[in-house]
């Protein structure tokens, strides 16, 4: 058993061979308050937690081995159990609500060409408790996270059921308790992992990157496109807000001469009608060993002006965490130390 973390009391009780259910409770939730130390659970008896030593000597798999900060950013590298690293981020609003932006995977598969992450390639997927040792450790930081990104490294809906349970864990009221409309996954555009999404309802929120409105300049950028075009995508978009109702967000990573001319936001604009969504407009962060280049003011400002006359409901990120690598795109570690 590598991690207790990512299951239930009932389950807990279970694989710890606990005589009595309550003790399956409260070493749960020791777990949620980050106390992985068995000598400080103090309300369970020193028998059970001299067997729990003995047979389940690590409750936790992972360590944070590296903290950076910058503006309302922190990110946190960890080191897995088998020695992968990833990568996870708080950041703090202007409402000092705090959201952590959680990995799926250690690198990832999709390979967009402006995406730091995308340049490891797939190392592996993360197991449940990998993705909720993240929040165990970002709580560390502040308690009082209340949102949730599935944006970090890796594409979330690549490594569907270990994600699956973990926003289960998450949700769980004796938990964490984060309402599901509190959680956003982020998707390159994996057509079926969105109508899986649809099909369970579950009321979680949707991000797509899309960064071009354009299919042919989408398939270039972005090799998802090759297999899931932007109808097919368009058309899994429609009815995952017919099912859940709810808006979605179209992540748009400028890059500078590439998509943001008049022609593109034409072409977005048209991609937007008939979807409830709102355009998220992110400057490209510039990353060493790519290509592209970072907007300049003045083209976000004629690209903004141009969705203003299309009628085109966005919002400008201005990139936090940019000095520490933790923004949009940026995150990506070497694999082991
Ligand atoms: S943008 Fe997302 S899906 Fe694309 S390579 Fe980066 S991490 Fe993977």
């Amino acid at each position: 058993m590598k991690s207790l973390y990512a299951k239930s009391p009932a389950e807990l009780e279970k694989i710890l061979k606990l005589e009595k259910s309550y003790q399956a409770k409260q070493i749960y939730s020791w777990l949620i308050k980050g106390v992985t130390d068995y000598d400080k659970m103090t309300n369970i008896p020193k028998k059970v937690r001299d067997d729990l030593k003995e047979h389940f000597p690590k409750a936790i798999s992972s360590k944070i081995v590296k903290v950076q900060k910058a503006d309302s950013a922190t990110k946190l590298l960890i080191e897995l159990y088998d020695e992968s690293l990833i990568e996870c981020v708080m950041l703090t609003d202007g409402d000092n609500r705090k959201t952590a932006c959680i990995s799926s995977q250690v690198g990832c598969a999709m390979g967009c060409s402006f995406c730091k992450t995308g340049t490891m390639g797939l190392v592996r997927n993360l197991e449940d408790f990998e993705i909720v040792e993240q929040m165990v450790h970002l709580r560390t930081l502040a308690e009082d996270i209340t949102h949730i990104v599935f944006m970090g490294m890796g594409e979330p809906l690549h490594n569907f059921g270990p994600l699956m349970s973990a926003i289960s864990e998450f949700h769980r009221s004796e938990g964490y308790n984060i309402s599901m409309r509190r959680m956003t996954i982020s998707t390159s555009g994996l057509v079926p992992g969105i109508n899986k999404l649809t099909e369970l309802n579950l009321g979680i929120r949707l991000a797509v990157s899309l960064v071009s409105a354009n299919n042919e300049l989408r398939s270039n950028i972005m090799k998802v496109n090759r297999s899931y075009p932007l109808p097919e995508l368009k058309k899994a978009l429609i009815s995952f807000q017919h099912t859940m109702g709810k808006r979605i967000t179209l992540e748009y990573c400028m890059l500078s001469g590439v998509n943001t001319t008049k022609e593109s936001a034409k072409e977005l604009s048209q991609f937007t009608k008939g979807l409830m969504c709102v355009v998220n407009l992110i400057p490209w962060n510039p990353i060493d060993e790519l290509e592209y280049e970072s907007p300049t003011e003045s083209e976000i400002r004629a690209f903004t002006r141009e969705l203003d006359s299309l009628n085109v409901s966005y919002t400008l990120r201005m990139t936090k965490g940019r000095s520490i690598s933790g923004a949009c795109g940026q995150l990506a570690t070497s694999t082991r130390r």
